[in-house]
């Protein structure tokens, strides 16, 4: 295994024992889009032991510019990402551990997908689940490597909780939505994720090898004109991440259960859905299980569970008084759809 790596452990700064440290190392990458693909096949060819790939959604003619893991056969296939992605690099590298996970990362399970990495690495295309990486970051000490792209420009910061300022220190709050341009209203080349992912898992190995050098602050590249900065940032004294207070953790931000105790059900209700379209939420969970609506319902059964939807946004399973599991059903069927 030495000789897969000969050609990187003959750089001083990495040597034998930097490679063990990265053959002993375990990341998660969130997201695995043009950033994420980029970082993926960094890491997975340098030898990070363990690499957990997590991506909610499916491959699309789109995505094949800048998304450099996937293929036309994976899309007639209708693959998922995280499984593509997981089946290509396990080609590549088969002497370490990867696992692709289909899921939406939300405050529900992120410290669950989290726990026991060393690093998180973000491959997201939206702010909220930064912001929620933050947070776990911050609350189990594991460093995270915060990454954008869109159009021709992107950037790049390294968090390390205790070390450097938290990445709500510099942006405070959530945007609104449509505020800020997505790869979908502004567009994107592909060099922009490609020298931004890049750079993103430079870090993760300086970081995973416990390098000093490691880069303190944002870094703004535009491949279209060339140019990069470098942005000092600080700490901020009222951030409340760095205060210990996780909003972006916190269910109560978040949506809420009622036992519905005659009807032996559990309603979700979630304060950020006013409306619902039933034909477009019953066009996304027709490939993810049973599904019947009209006007006033849609009715949902996936593995056993009967849900039942109703346009004002509330949600209902049915046959069970488990407030969790509803909550969890509704994140990952319903509140996914809200984000797709
Ligand atoms: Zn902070």
């Amino acid at each position: 295994m030495i000789d897969r790596y000969s050609r990187q452990i003959l750089l001083p700064q990495i040597g034998e024992e930097g490679q063990k440290k990265l053959g002993n190392s375990s990341v998660v990458i969130i997201g695995c889009g043009g950033l994420g693909c980029i970082i993926a096949t960094s890491l997975v060819r340098a030898g990070v032991g363990k690499i957990k790939l997590i991506d909610r959604d499916i491959i699309e003619y789109h995505n094949l510019h800048r998304q450099i893991l996937f293929n036309e056969e994976d899309i007639k296939n209708q693959l998922p990402k995280a499984v593509a992605a997981e089946r290509h690099l396990k080609k590549v590298n088969s002497s370490i551990e990867i696992e692709g996970v289909v899921a939406d990362v939300n405050y529900f399970n992120i410290e669950k997908l989290v726990a026991g990495a060393d690093l998180i690495l973000d491959g997201l295309d939206n702010p909220e689940t930064r912001f929620l990486i933050n947070d776990a970051s911050a609350k189990h000490k594991i460093p995270w490597v915060y990454g954008a792209a869109i159009s021709t420009s992107g950037m790049t910061m390294n968090i390390i909780p205790g070390k450097t300022p938290c990445f709500r220190c510099v942006f405070p709050s959530l945007p609104l939505p449509g505020v800020i341009p997505t790869c979908d209203t502004a567009g994107v080349i592909g060099p922009a994720p490609f020298i931004i992912g890049s750079l993103q898992s430079v870090e993760a190995m300086k970081i995973l090898i416990g390098a000093k050098e490691i880069n303190r602050g944002v870094i703004l590249i535009d491949v279209w004109e060339g140019t990069s900065h470098r942005f000092k940032v600080s700490s901020r004294p009222d951030c409340p991440t760095c205060q210990g207070n996780y909003e972006f953790l916190q269910v109560q931000f978040g949506i809420r259960t009622t036992i519905l105790c005659g009807q032996n059900s559990v309603q979700v209700l979630d304060p950020k859905v006013e409306s619902l379209s039933l034909e477009k939420l019953a066009t996304y969970l027709k490939s993810l299980g049973e599904v019947s609506y009209d006007e006033a319902t849609l009715r949902f059964t996936v593995d056993n569970h009967e849900i039942v939807i109703f346009p004002d946004g509330r949600v209902i399973l049915k046959n069970s008084l488990d407030e969790s599991l509803a909550r969890e059903l509704y994140v990952k069927y319903i509140e996914s759809h809200h984000n797709s």
